[in-house]
């Protein structure tokens, strides 16, 4: 990063939403096309029906036991709006259980994905990311969150490293530079392009 941009940076935190993080993570040009020149967000056939399915996966998950999360007992907070002004960021987990454990109350984000094949790292980072901001919001590390894949009924526990936290704060600050500078990403995964619905502004893909 260039001195002029760190010295930016470090005066005027650019808030970001752990969502730019999971598609920075996935692809960079996706913030770019978002945040440095925008174009219509095209929309999918899963954000035209995601805020229902997310209305019955809630309904759903009220009637689950906390068996599958290896938890006797606890309590379900939905949406649960997270900011951190160290970070710079801001997100709401699809879940998180809290529960007890030697008199402490503990923390477990959860995000529900609509994939069957394995996990990206984006939604790995993604868990992180949440997991920092409730480690800031209340004071207690937090060790571990949980994907849980809705086609296979998969919960795949995801144990929230050091490494996994640094990789969080470098690719914020990644995305902050690429916005300061206005440079045009290289994409993280050409294999990534036949399903994205970014792909018509993608001139360089074919
Ligand atoms: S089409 Fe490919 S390069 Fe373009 S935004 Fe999508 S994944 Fe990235």
């Amino acid at each position: 990063m260039s001195q002029s941009c760190e010295a930016f940076e470090q005066g005027h935190k650019i808030e970001l939403n752990v969502t730019d993080l999971k598609q920075y993570l996935y692809c960079p040009r996706i913030p770019y096309y978002f945040y440095v020149m925008p174009v219509p967000r095209p929309i999918t056939y899963k954000m035209q029906h995601g805020v229902q399915e997310h209305v019955e996966l809630d309904r759903l998950e009220k009637r689950r036991g906390y068996r599958s999360y290896g938890l006797t007992e606890g309590k379900r907070l939905f949406h649960l709006q997270l900011k951190s002004e160290t970070l710079g960021l801001y997100g709401k987990p699809d879940l998180v259980i809290t529960y007890e454990k030697k008199g402490v109350t503990q923390y477990l984000p959860v995000e529900f994905k609509h994939t069957e094949k394995g996990l990206f790292t984006n939604a790995k980072y993604q868990l992180a990311a949440y997991a920092m901001l409730l480690e800031e919001h209340f004071q207690v590390p937090v060790c571990e969150g949980i994907v849980y894949q809705i086609p296979t009924k998969a919960y795949n526990i995801i144990k929230i490293t050091d490494p996994m936290r640094k990789h969080v704060k470098d690719s914020l600050s990644a995305i902050r530079r690429m916005m300061l500078e206005e440079t045009f990403p290289e994409p993280k995964s050409r294999s990534r392009c036949t399903d994205c619905e970014y792909r018509r502004y993608c001139n360089d893909i074919y």
